[in-house]
């Protein structure tokens, strides 16, 4: 769109819809909604270069208001792209053949709570901490806490399968999730079932979650809640080897013990994290934490078991204190000094999760193949294991580049060759392309070789769905016109 009079009508338009205070032209704001956290668009930003902007950014109040919206985005065939907080890594909310940002956090409200059959239903454009404190004030709690609580949003962690730090015993997000609203691409407003596990036809609600807006926009859910717990238990234990540690959580997950927390740490990132971060005087080896909530007397008596458990593996206990300390300072490693996103580093997250006979080999492969391969960058492989399951568990890894090109272009290249090769060799491995962050832009090339045939069912609901192709085009590697 250039601007025109056909700019100047939309416009017009929009305005009618969610009122003139609510859309934005201004170029200050198509500046910022052009990156998210995504690497490729900070450095591109950082360094002068033209990003893919919008050309309308609308707050909608209510689910009418977006559904009018995409209404009007069909009309005159403009690309709609859903946002959330911004703050996604896979350059999932950028305008990337521009078209109108729907920002959906105006709509942040909590719609209902059910103290009989414990669930909550929230406005999806509500940040996950605002929502998580307004039911903590109530004695409960979503049990939903990804390090990225404080700065992104309901809709953004279910369009993108988000993880918590208490996965383990909860599940991801949507496993917490009952029922769903979700404006269609043609502006319909439906609603899937009012419970997910039935006999009554395929889970509706599974289709959108993961589906990072290319099938509508998500705009209210009812999430399951627990009370608060009575009591917490974590502990730190080392092991002498990283085997031995993935080893012990393996068989605690298929014993049926539910552990709220296990994260494993390999050599680096004890280093980056254990170290340096919470300061802890450890050796290398295999470092973790691992954590139990509920009832006083069953946590510990879940403990107990464990315990015999990382025995058997040679895990030595290190107490209680190190495990409170990661409870308390979790967040720090993603914030200011620590994170490197607040550097200008060249380093990426390369997640996955895999069946527990895959993990190690995963680990083994990716690591094997960037240090070797990109050698001459000085690159470094480090991981920790921060999800587990009773069928597999999640690989959560960084490459760090210590000598990094300066020239913007090679920096980028660099950075796509590094991610697919890790990538590429994670699924060879039995891998999948991601745990909890999405695919976006970064990852749609490789959705093709993750799938196989089976993306043709992706790409005909897609066509099914939205023929005219307007919902976050060039997102997650479906294709459009
Ligand atoms: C420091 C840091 C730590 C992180 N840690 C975690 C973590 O522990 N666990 C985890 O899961 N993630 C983590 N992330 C990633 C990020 O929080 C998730 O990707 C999250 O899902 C993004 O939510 P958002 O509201 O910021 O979404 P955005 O970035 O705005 O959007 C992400 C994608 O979702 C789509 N979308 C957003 N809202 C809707 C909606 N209502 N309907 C349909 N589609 C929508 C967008 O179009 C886009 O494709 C972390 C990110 C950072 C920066």
């Amino acid at each position: 769109l250039s601007k025109t009079l056909q700019e100047f009508w939309i416009l017009d338009e929009l305005k009618d819809i969610v009122g003139p205070e609510n859309v934005s032209v201004e170029d200050s704001d198509k500046d910022i909604y052009s990156i998210d956290v995504s690497l490729p668009t900070r450095t591109w930003a950082d360094r002068g270069g033209l990003r893919p902007r919008p050309d309308f950014i609308v707050f909608p109040g209510c689910t009418e208001e977006v559904s009018e919206v995409v209404q009007l985005a069909n009309r005159y065939d403009i690309p709609i792209i859903p946002r959330g907080a911004g703050a996604g890594s896979m350059g999932g909310s950028v305008a990337f053949t521009g078209g109108i940002i729907i920002d959906m956090k105006r709509m942040n409200k909590v719609v209902r709570l059910d103290e009989f059959s414990y669930n909550v239903t929230a406005q999806t454009g509500i940040m996950q901490i605002h929502l998580e404190d307004w039911l903590n004030d109530r004695g409960y709690t979503t049990k939903h806490y990804p390090a990225s609580i404080y700065c992104s949003s309901l809709g953004g962690f279910l369009a993108c399968r988000g993880s918590g730090h208490f996965s383990s015993k909860y599940g991801k997000i949507e496993d917490l999730v009952l029922n769903m609203e979700v404006v269609l691409p043609d502006g319909t407003i439906i609603n899937t079932l009012p419970v997910p596990n039935h006999s009554a036809g395929p889970s509706l609600e599974k289709w959108f979650l993961g589906s990072e807006g290319i099938f509508g926009i998500i705009t209210q859910c009812t999430l399951k809640i627990k009370k608060l717990p009575e009591a917490y238990r974590f502990k730190a234990v080392m092991f002498d080897s990283l085997h031995d540690a993935l080893e012990t959580a393996r068989k605690i997950m298929i014993s049926g013990l539910k552990p709220a927390v296990i994260r494993i740490y390999d050599e680096g990132d004890t280093q980056q994290i254990i170290k340096n971060v919470l300061g802890e005087d450890v050796e290398a080896g295999g470092y973790m934490i691992i954590g139990f909530d509920g009832f006083k007397e069953v946590v510990e008596a879940e403990e107990n078991v464990a315990k015999k458990i990382w025995e058997e593996q040679n895990g030595r206990d290190l107490g209680a204190d190190p495990g409170y300390n990661w409870w308390k300072n979790r967040f720090n490693s993603y914030f200011p000094p620590y994170t490197l996103e607040s550097t200008r580093e060249l380093y990426c997250v390369v997640d996955s999760c895999a069946l527990h006979e895959n993990v190690e080999k995963i680990y083994n492969a990716m690591k094997s193949l960037i240090e070797t391969k990109f050698a001459q960058y000085d690159v470094k492989f480090i991981a920790h294991f921060s999800h587990w399951y009773d069928w597999g568990g999640s690989i959560y890894p960084h490459y760090i580049v210590g000598k990094k090109p300066q020239d913007r272009d090679e920096f980028m290249r660099l950075n796509n060759e590094i991610w697919c090769a890790a990538t590429s060799a994670c699924i060879d491995n039995g891998g999948l392309l991601n745990e909890h962050h999405g695919l976006g832009v970064q990852l749609s090339r490789l959705m093709k070789k993750q799938y196989g045939p089976a993306i043709k069912v992706l790409e005909k609901l897609k066509l099914g769905l939205d023929p005219n192709f307007i919902m976050n085009p060039g997102k997650l590697g479906v294709k459009g016109k």
